[in-house]
C-alpha cells in the first residue's frame, strides 16, 4: 500500500530492519514531535503553524505511550499525509483506535495499511524468518512494533 512513486524513496529508510520513520519522515519533509497530546489522541497530522518543514505538515504522537505505538502512529500520519493530504483540512486527530473524524473507514484502512508496509514490509519480515527470527516475540523486536501489530502482520488471531 506504499504507492509507487513513494517506493524508491522509503527504501533506504526500511533496509535493515527497524524501520527509521522519522528519517523516512524527515526526508518527506515533516517534523515528528513526540509530546503530550490531549487525553484520548494518539497522532495528528497537522499543517505546520510556523511554516518551518518543506511539506508544510508535521506529525504529533502522544509521548505517554510505548515507543513502539509512538512509531505506529506517526507511520499511519505518514501514510495520511501521502494518500490523503488533499482532502484534509488543517488537522487530522486519531484516536487511540487511530481513528480520526472527518477520515473515512476505508482512509483509515489504508493508512494503516501504509503503516504496516513501512515498518513491517513483507519481504523483509520474510527474510528475518529465513534468518532465525521465528516468534512473534523475535519478529516484534526485529522490527521495533508492537506484538500485537507483527501479530496482525503475520495472519494471526488478535
Ligand atoms: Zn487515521
Amino acid at each position: 500500500m506504499i504507492p509507487i512513486e513513494y517506493q524508491g524513496m522509503l527504501a533506504p529508510f526500511m533496509e535493515p530492519p527497524p524501520t527509521d520513520v522519522l528519517g523516512a519522515a524527515r526526508a518527506l519533509g515533516l517534523a515528528v514531535y513526540s509530546t503530550p497530546l490531549p487525553a484520548g489522541i494518539s497522532g495528528v497530522l497537522a499543517r505546520d503553524p510556523s511554516y518551518g518543514t518543506a511539506s508544510g505538515f508535521v506529525i504529533l504522537v502522544d509521548e505517554n505511550e510505548p515507543v513502539v505505538r509512538q512509531r505506529f502512529s506517526a507511520a499511519h500520519e505518514l501514510g495520511h499525509y501521502i494518500l490523503h493530504r488533499d482532502s484534509i483540512g488543517e488537522r487530522v486527530e486519531d484516536n487511540y483506535m487511530l481513528r480520526a473524524a472527518g477520515m473515512t473507514s476505508l482512509q483509515e484502512t489504508e493508512a494503516n495499511r501504509f503503516a504496516a508496509d513501512l515498518l513491517m514490509p513483507r519481504e523483509a519480515v520474510s527474510l528475518a524468518m529465513s534468518e532465525g527470527f521465528t516468534t512473534v516475540d523475535q519478529l516484534a523486536a526485529r522490527f521495533n512494533v508492537s506484538r500485537l501489530a507483527m501479530g496482525i502482520r503475520l495472519g494471526l488471531p488478535t
